[in-house]
């Protein structure tokens, strides 16, 4: 097949992320990916800005990670999770658990971070259902999140930037509290938690949870505010008998400079979600994680179970993977990396500021966000970052870059200057 005629196929049969089939945007045909580059059809070279949507930590085509998935493979891809058992999904959590929270202790291994979010939801609902408080099945939140495409995940993404407008009528009613709004350095103001305390005093009677995304805001905002609104959140959850849930789906993994986000605030949540670079972006897999008490307490009431099972739960061949990247990134100096990276972001971005298109530039690990004033051009920014040697794929105002850790000083120069150039 010429790249031609596998372009027209596309273009005819298969749907891509939030794109219409009438009018669809361009796509560019890759052959492979190598570390942090991507080649495509043409043999051209772009440098990696997206880490594939915070996933792929430790670059592409890894000759760890392909072992542990060739060693899999040679085993089994997949067997169900359902009366069986398998040392890759064991050797994973036996893993993880060290590296979360202290207080997490069952599992619940899922396919992809809105299942994950959903898993988290349905927990809390089941968590209150088996004490007799049923009346307790909303969901709080602060605006500008993302939590994911599914039905109740959807519910807690912002209600504007979200698709609540279109699925309005058929989706839950939530609790929304405004972004909080001390920055992430800022100095904390005791009025930031004032609309949630509010909340908390009115409706925790009707009221599961609180979700967020810990100290960094992705999809629905790439932003970035003060831990000590989590700090604040926890107190105000216990005082209210509200849960706390973590969306650690983006944050997770070193990209915000610490493994995960919560550790900024030094607070644990009642149930946290992983997903997107627990695999180093090879695979789709999600966890869901709680503590001994809610999950022995879901399983007390009179379902006697937790009431949740995906075909491919726990699958072995993206657990091996995930158990290797796991190894591999506590093995990597991925802090030192991610710092040495937030430097040179910080450096290198800083010019974008006096751009007059340009609102802001923050950066925060391995995170850079450029938020323009004007919604971008999306298919002519794409053309121009590939013109450039990048791969860069901007949303609404926000043109933003989070590489593989191990993205060289030199590479992610080449990277700061393809995007400035577009950009100015
Ligand atoms: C990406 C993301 C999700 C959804 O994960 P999928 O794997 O795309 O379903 C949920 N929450 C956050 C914070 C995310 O960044």
């Amino acid at each position: 097949m010429t790249t031609e005629e596998l372009l027209a196929f596309d273009r005819e049969h298969i749907w891509h992320p939030y794109t219409s089939t009438i009018d669809p945007l361009p796509v560019y045909p890759v052959a492979s990916a190598q570390g942090v580059r991507i080649r495509l059809a043409d043999g051209r070279e772009l440098i990696d800005g997206m880490s594939s949507w915070w996933a792929a930590v430790h670059g592409y085509n890894h000759p760890v990670l392909n072992a542990a998935a060739e060693a899999q493979l040679k085993k089994m891809s997949h067997i169900m999770f359902g009366g069986i058992t398998h040392e890759p999904a064991v050797e994973l959590v036996s893993k993880l658990l060290p590296i979360l929270p202290p207080s997490m202790d069952k599992v619940f291994l899922a396919d992809t971070g809105s299942v994950a979010v959903e898993v988290a939801m349905k927990m809390a609902i089941q968590y209150w259902q088996s004490q007799g408080k049923a009346r307790k099945h909303a969901f709080a939140t602060i605006r500008s999140g993302y939590h994911g495409d599914t039905w109740h995940a959807m519910s807690v993404c912002d209600p504007v930037t979200g698709m609540h407008g279109i699925f309005a009528g058929s989706l839950p009613v939530q609790y929304f509290i405004p972004q909080p709004p001390v920055r992430f350095a800022e100095e904390w103001n005791e009025e930031a938690i004032h609309p949630l305390e509010d909340l908390l005093q009115h409706h925790a009677d009707d009221i599961a949870a609180l979700i967020l995304e810990p100290v960094v805001q992705g999809a629905g905002g790439m932003y970035f505010y003060s831990p000590t609104y989590l700090v604040r959140a926890r107190e105000l959850c216990n005082q209210y008998n509200v849960l706390l849930i973590f969306d650690e789906i983006a944050t997770g993994f070193g990209r915000t400079g610490k493994l995960f986000a919560w550790e900024w605030a030094g607070v644990e949540p009642d149930i946290m979600c992983i997903g997107k670079a627990l695999t180093g972006g090879y695979m789709t897999l999600s966890a869901t994680i709680t503590t001994q008490p809610i999950a022995d307490m879901i399983c007390s009431g009179e379902a006697g179970c937790f009431m949740h099972g995906p075909t491919f739960m726990g699958n072995p061949l993206a657990c091996a993977v995930a158990s290797a990247s796991v190894s591999l990134l506590l093995e990597s100096g991925w802090q030192e990396k991610v710092k040495r990276i937030e430097t040179q972001l910080k450096t290198e971005l800083a010019p974008a500021a006096d751009y007059p298109t340009v609102r802001e530039v923050r950066v925060l690990g391995a995170i850079g966000v450029v938020e323009m004033k004007e919604p971008v051009n999306m298919a002519y920014m794409q053309r121009r970052f590939v013109e450039e040697g990048i791969w860069v794929r901007p949303f609404g105002k926000l043109v933003y870059v989070m590489p593989p850790f191990i993205i060289s000083p030199e590479e992610l120069h080449q990277l700061t200057t393809g995007l400035l150039r577009v950009l100015s």
